[in-house]
């Protein structure tokens, strides 16, 4: 078993070095991001240890590099935030798992063991609209293969809107699973959102694309003969 540690502390990287050969592992090592990119578009490791803060780019960064490369190592994220949004962001960005700085060698081995036990992560299929694309692995979205440049949120509103295309989607439905909001109260938060969204989508359609079905919610339409 191969793996790549993505991390700046040469002191931990000894560390989990020295840990990792003993259970068994063949352990490659990066200091910063770049390094680490290059390394595991080299391809064949098992699993990769990504530390966050890294001095050029951070491991979020260097996640979703990878997988935009189709580089399907499963990814262990390690780091001393321990915010909820963190966690979030590092399943966002195509990480696998997430571990809280410090940890004991067992308790990363046994996670190392559940990641590589559960193999690559699939590939999330590419969702479609027409002639619109959005790649949930690459995180990209492109009209008729042109870029669209969208927030994280935007992005997280559209491809909630895509999987349940054609359908009547409820603002409290959408708020708690875009937002992660129970309640209804800030449901005004969403129309900034659609509003972006038309303003970047519906110009290069010659329909609405997100239709507002009053006092319900919203309708991503698409068209049908495909
Ligand atoms: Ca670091």
């Amino acid at each position: 078993m191969r793996l790549l540690i993505i991390e700046d502390e040469a002191k931990l990287r000894s560390v989990l070095r020295r840990g990792l050969e003993a259970a068994g592992y063949v352990v490659d090592e990066a200091e910063d991001g770049q390094g680490g990119i290059a390394r595991a578009l080299d391809g064949g490791y098992d699993a990769i240890l990504l530390d966050i803060l890294l001095p050029d780019i951070d491991g979020f960064e260097v996640c979703m590099q990878l997988r935009r490369a189709e580089v399907w190592s499963p990814v262990l994220m390690l780091t001393a935030l321990d915010a909820v949004d963190d966690r979030i962001r590092g399943l966002d960005a195509g990480a696998d798992d997430y571990l809280v700085k410090p940890f004991a060698i067992g308790e990363l081995l046994s996670r190392l063991r559940a990641l590589i036990r559960r193999g690559r992560p699939p590939r999330p299929a590419v969702l479609t609209c027409g002639s619109l694309e959005l790649d949930p692995a690459t995180r990209s979205v492109s009209w008729d293969g042109h870029p669209v440049e969208l927030s994280r949120r935007e992005f997280a509103l559209l491809e909630f809107l895509l999987h349940h295309r054609d359908e009547v989607v409820q603002r409290a439905t959408i708020l708690r699973h875009v937002w992660g909001v129970r309640s209804d109260e800030q449901s005004n938060i969403i129309d900034a959102f659609v509003r972006n969204l038309r303003d970047k989508l519906d110009r290069r359609f010659d329909y609405p694309l997100i239709e507002t079905v009053r006092g319900v919610g919203f309708r991503l339409r698409c068209p049908s003969n495909e």
